[in-house]
């Protein structure tokens, strides 16, 4: 009995002092105009907008806002940032959206765009896969050891599940054609495909990333709005240095997939793309340079080319330097 007084009294104390920091707190100046940049409504262009926004002037948080490579993404109002990527038939192209309230601050970089078609191969010889140890790594990661729960969304364009699966394991089982069929010992983490989820990614039609739900969900996605060149999206959401979730959707509307069997010309391989993709999920970045051609992690993909559904040394080193081994 009289510890559980003295309990609540130190929590009438505590209550108290906390409605004492709400009093000080409502003497802050009011918000300031906002800058012509921050209209109401609509999506806003990261291109006429400082590199650093401070929420003061403008809380982006629940607000589209799209890159100057056209990537488009909700900026988190949770707390988590984020960053998008996508595969494109003409390169990739990556927005890290990082929000700060604490510092009362949100930082939008975006990195690579469109590369021209027919751009001339082998400016720089490229380096074997094998032998190729580069690698560049996401602001964050899984914690060490987990198991990375996904579901499965099937859309309604009839593909298989098959190329989610082998993607997300390739990554994990550090799947590679360099020796032994796969690299040893794989990075400490796992997956696990949890079933069929209710909701698709959350990544609209254009192929942006969306508000988050708390699913790690992967799957065809019908994106009628994405520019036509997009393959496929995935977003990842953090918080400080972990990822708490993680979506893939590639593109289930007018792109021919190589799902098995020979490649008609002019698809793509579904492992290809699914295995690069599931590199972001689990925190690898694009390596760029034509010399880095062979990883799965170059961002780029060329159509009936199923190579980067296994590893190259780089990707794999990427994977050891952020989860270690098992
Ligand atoms: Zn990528």
């Amino acid at each position: 009995m009289a510890l559980a007084a003295a309990t609540a009294l130190a929590g009438t104390a505590l209550a108290s002092t906390g409605s004492g920091g709400s009093a000080t707190a409502g003497t802050a100046p009011p918000p300031r105009r906002p800058p012509a940049w921050c209209k109401p409504g609509g999506t806003l262009s990261a291109r006429t907008m400082p590199q650093r926004v401070r929420i003061a002037d403008c809380d982006l948080r629940g607000r589209m806002v799209r890159g100057a490579n056209g990537l488009a993404a909700v900026v988190p109002s949770d707390g988590t940032s984020l960053v998008a990527h996508e595969m494109r038939t003409d390169g990739a192209a990556e927005l890290r959206i990082r929000v700060n309230a604490r510092a009362g601050e949100i930082t939008i970089g975006t990195l690579g765009g469109r590369v021209p078609q027919g751009r001339p191969r082998g400016v720089r010889a490229p380096v074997a896969a094998c032998g190729d140890g580069v690698h560049r790594l996401e602001p964050s990661r899984w914690p060490r050891g987990t198991t990375v729960q996904w579901r499965y969304y099937a859309g309604t364009a009839g593909l298989p599940m098959g190329p989610f699966a082998k993607g997300i394991a390739n990554m994990v089982g550090a799947r590679t054609d360099c020796g032994a069929g796969r690299f040893t010992p794989p990075p400490d983490v796992r997956e696990h495909g949890a079933g069929r989820a209710a909701h698709a990614p959350d990544i609209t039609a254009a192929a942006a990333c969306g508000a988050r739900d708390g699913v790690n969900t992967f799957g065809w996605h019908a994106m009628p709005g994405a520019a036509r060149q997009v393959l496929a999206a995935t977003c990842t959401w953090f918080r400080g240095p972990t990822t708490v979730e993680s979506d893939m959707a590639l593109q289930a509307q007018g792109k021919r997939w190589w799902t098995g069997g020979a490649c008609t010309a002019g698809s793509y391989s579904a492992e290809a793309v699914a295995t690069h993709e599931a590199g972001h999920v689990l925190g690898l970045a694009h390596v760029e340079g034509t010399e880095h051609q062979n990883l799965t992690m170059a961002p780029s993909i060329a159509s009936c080319d199923d190579d980067p559904a296994t590893l190259g040394k780089g990707d794999y080193d990427g994977l050891i330097s952020l989860y270690g081994g098992r």
